[in-house]
């Protein structure tokens, strides 16, 4: 999973020539602090770096300094690194085809002194102390540090106010800095990396294993729930960690591609990934995934982004093929491992059958849990209320006793909590819809199956499903999920309406959350109490939420 190894021998920076630049030039590649971490941290790890400090202020806004223990820029070469187009990593067009550095077109740092005050201290191993340039006078002057390279960024965009205009919190761009930094973590478990903001340790991940990192970047959790991957085929390599798909997300932002190293995004490998998930995943459910591509420098082309996020594949059905294949092979492996859920099975006269017994693991694995009877009760009286008042869109017809007597309309007191769950489903149905009785309902099927979609219920299952049957055969509908559809709807009619009552909490409920967390907290407050949440910042790693909606009291 380790990112080849960049620099063996260091070479002298020298200026491109011209008819290479025409081939490379890329432009601005600054647009945010995160731009500029990136660009140094990439710096750094083509120095051969193996710990990597990132020291910011005010988001990165007022400070950027990025410092490492590689191989150092000789005083002579100094002045050259801050030059467009001098580079120590290419000398040839044949050499931007091999290219394994992060870097190769010479711009960064020539692109952060056009909108920064810069300065960089470095020493190498044969030289007797450091040195320290600053950028803007070129002064020149001895200074202390071990071997290694610091480059300081202070006040960025300071010359162009409409550019600093557009950066948003510095909690946010705190947040797009730590990604960065994480972007990189990821692809390079053997080099340590800590994060500073202001004067405080933010992130700290010490060199180690793959697994390791995977767990320190993305969490226990992801690692738990998520299956390993190492192919090769051929001169290509896949490896990484494909995320179950019970635990897909919403967002795809759990979603890290690299390709020899280098954080992209690219539309081929993305696909193959999605490929794989195409017969076990929902639609819009989002994947989480951590995909390493590692392959012959001269197959893929670096050369094609300003930001080099992106990359082009030569060999793009190939790359597919094998992403496909090995995503694939990690979640037959962890279907394998973890069996399938017993069916459960309706009987044939529409009675319920006791619940099945859940072995323990899948019992906890339910996605909603087992539901108590009156909360089940609950859900299909709402269900059975919201249904009928959206009904024909979403309808649900109001049962009927079945000939087996699976719904009866009322049930003794003492009878299985089930049964009367079902009884109070079907009584609640048929005050939501006085209008179609029990005898009137063939009628209102004959008009049509766009009236009653999920037809007429017939027994509960396990306790938590209700299976109907309508004219394509049967339903099964989960209680549990009707329910969350009902509070779902409430809260988005009160959103409609304009009167989601917000309920302070007497005592405020604060948890741990990410910068990325706090960011979007603060940059969406507004929305959070349009929805009756009111969520602050304790401190930058804690949230608080200081009210809630009424309606999710319970
Ligand atoms: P590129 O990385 O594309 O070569 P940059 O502008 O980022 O262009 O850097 C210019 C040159 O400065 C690099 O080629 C490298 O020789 C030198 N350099 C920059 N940062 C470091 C560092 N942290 N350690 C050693 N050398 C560095
Ligand atoms: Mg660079």
């Amino acid at each position: 999973m380790n990112a080849p190894h960049p620099l063996t021998a260091r070479r002298p920076i020298r200026e491109l020539p011209d008819e290479l630049i025409s081939q490379i030039a890329a432009g601005e590649v600054v647009e945010r602090p995160a731009s500029v971490v990136r660009e140094l941290v990439d710096n750094a790890l083509d120095a051969g770096a193996g710990e990597v400090t990132v020291r910011l202020l005010a988001g990165g806004v007022r400070a950027i300094v990025v410092e490492d223990d590689g191989c150092g820029i000789p005083p002579a070469e100094l002045p050259l690194a801050l030059k467009r187009h001098a580079t120590s990593k290419i000398a040839s067009l044949h050499e931007l085809e091999d290219v394994l550095t992060m870097g190769f077109r010479g711009e960064a740092l020539a692109a952060v002194c056009s909108i920064a005050e810069v300065s960089i201290s470095t020493r190498t191993a044969d030289a007797a102390h450091a040195v320290r340039l600053e950028a803007r006078s070129g002064e020149l002057v001895p200074a202390a540090r071990a071997v290694g390279t610091s480059v300081e960024v202070r006040e960025l965009f300071f010359n162009t106010p409409a550019r600093r205009k557009f950066l948003k919190t510095d909690a946010t761009e705190l947040a797009h800095c730590i990604e960065a930094v994480r972007r990189h973590a990821l692809a390079r478990p053997d080099v340590s990396f800590a994060v500073w903001h202001e004067g405080r340790l933010v992130e700290n991940w010490r060199a180690g294993d793959a697994e390791a990192r995977v767990r320190d970047v993305l969490g226990q959790d992801f690692l738990d729930h998520s299956r390993p991957f190492d192919t090769a085929v051929g001169p290509l390599r896949i490896s990484g960690r494909a995320g179950l798909p019970e635990h897909a997300r919403a967002r795809g932002d759990l979603q890290y591609t690299f390709v020899n190293g280098r954080h992209v995004r690219d539309k081929t490998i993305a696909h193959g990934v999605r490929a794989a998930y195409e017969d076990v995943l929902h639609g819009s459910r989002q994947p989480a995934y951590l995909l390493q591509v590692q392959i012959a420098p001269d197959r893929v082309d670096v050369n094609v982004h300003p930001a080099k996020s992106e990359v082009r594949l030569r060999d793009s059905r190939e790359v597919h093929q094998a992403v496909r294949r090995a995503v694939e092979s990690a979640l037959a492996a962890s279907r394998h491992a973890d069996g399938v859920a017993p069916a459960a099975e309706p009987s044939i006269d529409g009675s319920p059958r006791p619940a099945p017994a859940w072995p323990a693991r899948e019992a906890g694995e339910l996605r909603y849990g087992a539901l108590t009877p009156t909360q089940s009760a609950l859900a299909l009286q709402e269900a059975a209320v919201l249904f009928a008042q959206e009904a024909p869109a979403s309808g649900w017809a109001a049962p009927r006793a079945a000939p087996g007597g699976a719904v009866e309309t009322a049930a003794a007191p003492d009878a299985d909590p089930r049964e009367r769950l079902a009884a109070a489903y079907a009584s609640a149905a048929r005050e939501a819809q006085p209008q179609t009785s029990p005898a009137a309902l063939p009628a209102a099927r004959d008009g049509g199956e766009l009236a009653w979609p999920l037809g007429r219920a017939i027994a509960q299952i396990a306790g938590v499903y209700v299976l109907a049957e309508n004219a394509h055969g049967l339903v099964i509908v989960d209680m549990h999920a009707a329910h969350e559809r009902i509070v779902y709807e409430r809260l988005k009619s009160g959103l409609r309406d304009a009167r989601m009552e917000s309920q302070p909490l007497l005592i405020p409920a604060a948890f741990a959350a990410s910068a990325d967390e706090v960011a979007t907290a603060e940059a969406h407050a507004d929305s959070l109490a349009a929805l009756g949440l009111e969520i602050t910042a304790l401190t930058p790693t804690r949230l608080a939420v200081r009210s809630r909606p009424a309606a999710l009291q319970q």
